[in-house]
């Protein structure tokens, strides 16, 4: 469902993403780590076409994001995309943030688009907080406003950037809960995260990226016990 072949990608001079080539499959979850700084946030943001790609091929459900600028909006149709900071509209009520997508971009009337919110503010667990504004909740409870709103618009991969790692401790469960609900519904999701707790128990695969490289990639039980280079090692040493 994604196909990613030989990316290159530079800010000015800076060579960010080097030889990047990946391959995903429908209904895979996917974790990627490594150091800051490496090319994570880049990579990810190139899938759905928030970062220009001077280099290589980056296709999403059969729509070839590096071929024409129009075909940007085209994959962002498909692909949802969670932050680390929650990035819901203060101005707007919950309800208000869910159902702005799904009018403007995909034709829904109002009636439609209140009724797609309020089944995915359920599913989050969080449709008794609708008629809130974002101040008012927690910043668990507005990072799982910002995955229902992202499911409103009924995507076909979800992206997460460190969705965790902005919130209090007692609040990450609530965020990974939600999400480890998403990969049993069979979602395709690529998560960049520390939370090596999640990898094991949710992905099909852990990528190790560092300095803009993928540097391995393995199923979680083998990459956490049998890591094969030197910087991974490091790397997991560190945060493990
Ligand atoms: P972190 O774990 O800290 O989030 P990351 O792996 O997500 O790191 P990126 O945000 O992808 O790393 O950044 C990779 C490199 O590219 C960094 O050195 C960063 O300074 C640089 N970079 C990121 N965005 C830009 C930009 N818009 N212009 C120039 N350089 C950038
Ligand atoms: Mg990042």
């Amino acid at each position: 469902i994604i196909e990613i072949d030989g990316l290159n990608k530079w800010f000015d001079k800076f060579h960010v993403l080097t030889d990047i080539s990946l391959t995903v499959s429908a209904g895979e979850r996917i974790v990627i780590c490594g150091p800051s700084g490496s090319g994570k946030s880049t990579l990810i943001r190139c899938i759905n076409g928030l970062e220009k790609v001077q280099q290589g091929r980056i296709a999403v459900n059969g729509i070839d994001l590096t071929a024409k600028a129009g075909n940007i909006d085209a994959v962002r149709q498909e692909v949802g995309m969670v932050f680390q900071q929650f990035n819901l509209f203060p101005h707007m009520t919950i309800m208000q943030n869910c159902m702005l997508a799904p009018m403007r971009s995909r034709g829904k009337s109002k009636a439609e688009a209140e009724e797609l919110a309020m089944k995915y503010l359920t599913r989050v667990r969080i449709g008794d907080q609708a008629k809130k504004y974002p101040s008012q909740l927690s910043g668990g409870q507005q990072q799982r406003v910002a995955i229902a709103r992202a499911l409103c618009m009924t995507p076909k991969i979800m992206l997460f950037d460190e969705p965790t790692s902005a919130l209090d401790p007692e609040m990450v469960k609530e965020v990974l809960d939600t999400m480890i609900g998403l990969a049993e519904d069979g979602m395709t999701m690529l998560c960049v995260t520390h939370e090596m707790g999640f990898a094991r128990s949710v992905a099909d695969r852990v990528i190790f990226m560092a300095d803009g490289k993928i540097v391995e990639q393995a199923p979680p039980e083998q990459f956490f016990s049998n890591p094969q280079h030197e910087t991974t090692r490091n790397f997991l040493g560190q945060i493990l």
